[in-house]
Order: structure tokens, then C-alpha cells, then sequence
């Protein structure tokens, strides 16, 4: 097993990405500290409630568990051009996926520093600073700040035995996924829409991103650190 003797935090592990990362490396051996916002969610898998955005929280429950490996997941889309976009939106948004990695890393390398090591992963998207899609101005601006974190974070703290790296799925099918097909009014239209720019014909799952996070938290990707990793089904290859 890949991770064990390790322990990982995992927000956002109540469905999804987040889920799939906690029952992975689970599943690889480490000790692994979920949470999420909606505490039923992850009460199966022996989990905690916690909001991200609240940063006294999120930074004693970091502390609390003195992670080997740090993965931030929690994220919002807000659907929208720059014309549909208000501040409030915007504000939200770089609360819940911007600021709450800032904390949460804040509260984490400490303790890395102290102990020798450790492995960021950050929750990106390929639509960030990567490439754009209809409609996401907030998202993707929130998305590219946090590749723009994790590459800074990996720049000054690649001495210390820590690694930082971003994961930037395409299109994966997760809960939230099925909410914003069936927002948009036509749900079988706007799924045919986004599996019509997957080159591979389909959309990601929560494991193969999943698999990803293993090997980024894990001593196979010791030489890897400051890099946005597309796992996108060739959507990023034009
Ligand atoms: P999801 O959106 O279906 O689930 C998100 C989870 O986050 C839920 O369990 C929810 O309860 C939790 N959450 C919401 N607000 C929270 C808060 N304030 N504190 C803690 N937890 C909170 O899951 P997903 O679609 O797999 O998305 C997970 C991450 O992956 C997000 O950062 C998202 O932007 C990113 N991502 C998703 C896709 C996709 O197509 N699904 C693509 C690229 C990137």
C-alpha cells in the first residue's frame, strides 16, 4: 500500500472527488481525517463536519490532525459570464475556493516544516488559467489563483521535503455535476453539450481523479512538485 503509515486531511470528502480521494488513500493505508461541510455526509466513513470558510475551524481541525498530506477540494461553480457575475458571487467563490486552501495550507506546513515532508494536493480545474468554458468567469478565476498557490507554495517550501501540486480534472461526474446539467433547464441537452468537447467521448469519474491524488500524496511522485496536472479525457488537447 502506497500511503501507509501516513495521514491525510481531506475536505470536502462528503461526495464526489473529495469522497473518492478519502476512500482511496483509505484504501492505500493512510489514516485519513474527512470532512465536509454536511457532517452526514461523511459520517459513514468516520468523518467530521467542517466548513472551510470558517477559518478558525478549518485551521485547529488542520492542526488537530498534523497531516502528511493535505488535499483541499471544497469548490463552487458559479455558472455566469463577467456580466452575470456579482461581487457577492465573486466573493463567495474565492471564500470557498481560494481562501480555504490559503488557510488550510497555512495551518498544515507548519507541521510539515516541523516533521521533514509533506504533500499538498489542491483541487484546480482545467478550466482556470488553462483554458476557458462558456460561462465559468468566476470559477475560473478562483480555479487559476489556486494553481497560482500551489506553484508559489511548492516554489518556497521545495527545500523542505514539501511538495505542492494541483490536480485540474475536465468534466467529472459528481453530484454537483448533475445539479448544474439540470439548472440549466434542458438536463439531457446540456450533458450531450459537455460530453459533445470530451475528445475520449465521456466524462471523468471520482476515482480516475482519485488515482491521481494517490500518486501526488504518495513517495511515487517524490520528484514532482509546482505543476497543474490536466486529467481532462484530452478536452485541454484541443
Ligand atoms: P461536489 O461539488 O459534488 O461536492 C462538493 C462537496 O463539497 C459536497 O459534499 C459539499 O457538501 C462540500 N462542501 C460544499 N461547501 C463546503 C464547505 N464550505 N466546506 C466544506 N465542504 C463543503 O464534488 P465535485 O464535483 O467532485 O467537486 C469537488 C472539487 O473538484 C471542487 O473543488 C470542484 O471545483 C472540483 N472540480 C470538479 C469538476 C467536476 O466536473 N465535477 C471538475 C473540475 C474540478
Amino acid at each position: 500500500m502506497r500511503l501507509t503509515g501516513k495521514k491525510a486531511f481531506v475536505t470536502a470528502a462528503g461526495q464526489g472527488i473529495g469522497r473518492a480521494i478519502a476512500l482511496a488513500y483509505a484504501r492505500e493505508g493512510a489514516a485519513v481525517t474527512a470532512t465536509d461541510v454536511d457532517g452526514a455526509k461523511v459520517a459513514d466513513i468516520g468523518g467530521t463536519a467542517l466548513d472551510v470558510t470558517d477559518k478558525a475551524a478549518l485551521q485547529s481541525a488542520v492542526r488537530a490532525a498534523a497531516p502528511d498530506i493535505l488535499v483541499n477540494c471544497a469548490g463552487v461553480v458559479h455558472a455566469g459570464s463577467v456580466l452575470e457575475a456579482t461581487d457577492d458571487d465573486l466573493d463567495f467563490a474565492f471564500a470557498l475556493n481560494v481562501r480555504a486552501q490559503f488557510h488550510s495550507m497555512q495551518a498544515a506546513l507548519p507541521g510539515m516544516v516541523e516533521r521533514g515532508g509533506g504533500a499538498i494536493v489542491n483541487i484546480a480545474s482545467v478550466c482556470s488559467s488553462l483554458l476557458s468554458a462558456p460561462n465559468r468567469f468566476v470559477y475560473g478565476t478562483t480555479k487559476a489563483s489556486v494553481i497560482a498557490m500551489t506553484k508559489s507554495v511548492a516554489k518556497d517550501f521545495v527545500t523542505q521535503g514539501i511538495r505542492a501540486n494541483a490536480i485540474c480534472p475536465g468534466t467529472v461526474d459528481s453530484p454537483s455535476l448533475h445539479e448544474r446539467l439540470r439548472a440549466t433547464g434542458d438536463y439531457d441537452a446540456a450533458l450531450s453539450a459537455f460530453i459533445a468537447r470530451q475528445p475520449m467521448g465521456r466524462i471523468g469519474t471520482p476515482e480516475e481523479i482519485a488515482a491521481l491524488a494517490v500518486y501526488l500524496g504518495s513517495e511515487e511522485s517524490g520528484f514532482t512538485t509546482g505543476q497543474a496536472h490536466i486529467i481532462d479525457g484530452g478536452w485541454a488537447n484541443g
